[in-house]
């Protein structure tokens, strides 16, 4: 993308040219969420102005023009990943309670005391906490793949726990602190030889590489909403048909019945079995258009120059000494997390912060992983396609003042 293309991209972020401690805002915490574009603030102004009802059961026109936004929505979340169908797409609150769902509705469905689940040593809280719970509950075990020392999963150990006794494997696509893209067409294609689901954490993926569930055969993708320039509170949660005709519903309520008595309740179809009460029909609506905004860019268009920005930035901090980058994977996203030789993470955020740059400091909701460092945390600089290589150098000469301050 042409700097032309950028400054286009960044007047329709306002929140771009606010001033922090009278420093011209440098936004590097895009992996802890987005900055949201005016189309859609907007479309959340719109929404309640305008078509604001409750969805589904109302026969009058707001409540038309509100359901229709929510299923337009469906179908455009659908589209963007690829799905083979809109009724695959569940909208929830967000990755964690699309885990948590899964968790709870297949761990309740099939799996039962001595099975074992699958994740990686480099997965966010929200991929481990679920199932740890769904294994306390169950009486069954959490397995964990290692990685090497460029933070790449170990495939070799991945085969080696698969075995009869492995009900799912549940792994991020992109990890939030090293940036390795996994390969997770192999992975499921490996699981799948042994008729294993996979459920893919793609918080990390929508914003920054096209995805393509049925090309990659995943069961269940998982996403947030505010990671890809939406609103917070609502994300997604695709699952094949046949996993969510198999799995009970997750919250019972309004909207996920087909009938009720005392006696006994009937459950809706797909996807209203899984979505209990009334939805953000609002925030899905507003997700949609930054789903359609994102598009409009491209995301080839945007993965080039994220890659860009990110080869920039890591040469620019190995001229800095004493520099540890944590994630050298071949294939990497738009994330670097550092150290400088002893100086302690949140010591070089605060200073940054004073400096007017946001970065993120600690252990990025993955204790295991930082822990299997032996360090306190990291330091984290996460980039949008609305940054650009100056800010970056602005970031290096303050990054050198703050550890010359602190060495
Ligand atoms: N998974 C990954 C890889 C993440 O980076 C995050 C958030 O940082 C999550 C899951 C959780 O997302 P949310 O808090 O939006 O549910």
């Amino acid at each position: 993308m042409t700097k032309q293309e950028i400054l286009h991209i960044r007047a329709d972020f306002p929140i771009l040219e606010e001033k922090i401690y009278n420093k011209d805002l440098i936004y590097f915490d895009n992996a802890a969420t987005t900055q949201k574009p005016r189309c859609v603030v907007e479309k959340i102004e719109q929404a309640y102005y305008h078509i604001n009802a409750n969805i589904h059961r109302g026969v009058h026109y707001l409540s038309q023009k509100a359901t229709e936004a929510h299923e337009e929505a469906r179908t455009t979340v659908a589209g963007f990943i690829h799905a083979a169908k809109r009724e695959e797409i569940i909208f929830t609150r967000g990755t964690t309670e699309a885990i948590n769902l899964v968790a709870t509705s297949f761990g309740e469905a099939f799996c039962k005391e001595g099975d074992e689940i699958i994740v990686s040593l480099m997965e966010h809280h929200s991929n481990i906490v679920p199932w740890q719970m769904l294994c306390e509950r169950k009486g069954m075990k959490l397995q964990v793949i290692p990685i090497n020392e460029r933070g790449e999963l170990d495939m070799e150990a991945y085969r080696s726990l698969l075995n009869d006794k492995t009900r799912l494997v549940s792994i991020a696509h992109v990890s939030n602190v090293l940036g390795t893209i996994n390969p997770v067409k192999e992975i499921i294609r490996i699981a799948h030889e042994k008729d294993i689901p996979v459920l893919v954490d793609g918080a990390q993926a929508v914003p920054h590489i096209p995805v393509n569930v049925v090309e990659m055969d995943a069961d269940f993708y998982v996403f947030s909403a505010h990671k890809i320039y939406g609103p917070t509170g609502v994300g997604a949660l695709y699952g094949k048909e046949k996993w969510l005709n198999a799995i009970p519903p997750y919250q019972g309520g309004g909207e996920m019945i087909a009938t009720v008595t005392f006696e006994k309740t009937t459950y809706n179809v797909i996807p209203f079995k899984f979505e209990a009460g009334t939805p953000d029909y609002i925030g899905s609506t507003a997700f949609a258009e930054a789903m359609r905004y994102v598009q409009n860019i491209g995301l080839e268009n945007i993965a080039a120059y994220e890659h860009e920005l990110t080869n920039y930035a890591t040469t620019r901090l190995m001229e800095i000494e004493g520099m540890r980058i944590f994630g050298t994977a071949a294939e990497k996203s738009a994330v670097i997390s550092f150290l400088v030789g002893n100086i302690h993470p949140y010591d070089v955020g605060m200073l940054l912060d004073k400096l007017g740059i946001a970065v993120r400091t600690g252990h990025h909701c993955a204790q295991p992983l930082i822990d299997s460092f032996g360090i306190p945390g990291t330091v984290r600089a996460s980039f949008a396609f609305y940054n650009t290589k100056e800010e970056i150098d602005v970031f290096i000469e303050a990054l050198k003042r703050v550890v010359g301050m602190l060495s």
